[in-house]
């Protein structure tokens, strides 16, 4: 029999759980406080439960299921980390460390179905949608490794759903795992310090604004025309345009005031970054009155994608085209480029001789 996963209990399932052994209440919560509180990977540092009942879990369940297979180091401080799954499926997670806060990139799939033009993880196709409990285990780890097991960071944490995959995809797992990380007696992360980002899964877009603490939305758009969204974002052809702004319309009732959803949009040289095409996206926006602002993302080459990133004197161009008709525009740092941990490049390599970085840990 599969050992029950604990890092994917929220504190009434282990409650219950604990129930069961014939233990009381407050196991379950020093259970729930060792894995997300003190961020212990493994029942044996969990020494203020007794001998007896680390042996009784120890034969049915298990903290931790992602085995680091690699860590790899960039010139920026920015880390990424290759886990393996227990079946065997690559998963990957980015630490980013800023001057006030750290953001961690995390994974909700392990490759991805979509088939976006200018991402590497497309092309592993999805392998399968990752547990709530493996979602976890990626922002423990990465802290730990950042810190120490158990420090608390000193700066905030910003948590962002754009690593491998469609998060919107593997929904019920995303939601039970900020559900859990926002537990004040475990990792107590705050569900405003959380990014989900989507390539336009329209539903969901509508359904993440019933949720009361809901995470910040951040949608990918990569084109302003469905000519052009069709042939970079395939998903287009399911949820076009038209029917991806009217949803982003009603997300934003759910907004609070001065609160904007983003957009990003990947800067490919000659391909979405003329001036026709700002002016076209800073239209289509103000048709729709959104109250969101754009990220622009510098592209990451990578091998064998067929794209190059806009240069620096384009991708301002564009943002002044943007700012002159009233659009709020951020351009965004590429981090972790000599690792292959920008947006768009996860891909799960398996052969570190592909990867220019500094590999730190086998
Ligand atoms: S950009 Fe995101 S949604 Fe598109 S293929 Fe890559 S991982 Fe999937």
């Amino acid at each position: 029999m599969k050992p029950l996963h604990l890092t994917a209990l929220l504190p009434a399932e282990l409650c219950e759980f604990v129930a069961a052994l014939g233990e009381p209440p407050f196991r379950a919560r020093q259970i729930f406080a060792g894995i997300h509180h003190r961020r212990l990977r493994s029942l044996d540092e969990m020494t203020d439960l007794p001998k007896e009942l680390r042996a009784k879990l120890g034969e049915r369940t298990v903290v931790s299921t992602l085995r680091l297979e690699s860590r790899f180091l960039s010139t920026d401080g920015t880390r990424r980390y290759l886990f393996k799954t227990h079946d065997n499926l690559p998963v990957e997670t980015v630490f980013i460390p800023e001057e006030h806060r750290d953001t961690i990139c995390f994974s909700s799939q392990s490759g991805c179905p979509l088939q976006c033009t200018f991402c590497l993880t497309a092309q592993l196709g999805l392998l399968r949608n990752l547990t709530a409990g493996e979602i976890v285990e990626q922002i423990a780890i990465a802290l730990n490794d950042a810190y120490g097991v158990g420090v608390r960071t000193p700066r905030g944490t910003n948590l962002v759903g754009m690593g491998a995959g469609e998060p919107f995809l593997n929904f019920e797992a995303l939601m039970k795992a900020i559900r859990i990380m926002s537990e004040p007696s475990g990792l107590h992360v705050v569900p405003n310090r959380v990014t989900i980002s989507t390539a336009g899964v329209v539903p969901r877009i509508r359904e993440l604004a019933t949720i009361p603490k809901r995470p910040h939305l951040a949608v990918s758009l990569a084109a302003p025309t469905d000519e052009l969204r069709n042939q970079l974002m395939p998903i287009n052809k399911k949820w076009p345009l038209k029917e991806l702004l009217s949803a982003c319309k009603d997300f934003e009732k759910s907004l609070k005031p001065g609160e904007r959803f983003t957009f990003e949009y990947v800067m490919l040289d000659g391909v979405n970054d003329s001036d026709v095409h700002a002016r076209q996206l800073a239209n289509l926006l103000n048709r729709h009155q959104l109250r969101a602002k754009i990220n622009l993302i510098p592209h990451n080459p990578a091998e064998p994608l067929p794209y190059q990133p806009s240069s620096g004197s384009r991708i301002e161009a564009f943002r002044e085209i943007l700012e002159s008709k009233d659009i709020h525009v951020f351009v965004r740092r590429p981090r972790g480029r000599d690792i292959l941990a920008a947006c768009g490049q996860l891909a799960a390599r398996e052969s570190s001789s592909l990867l220019r970085g500094n590999h730190v840990v086998g």
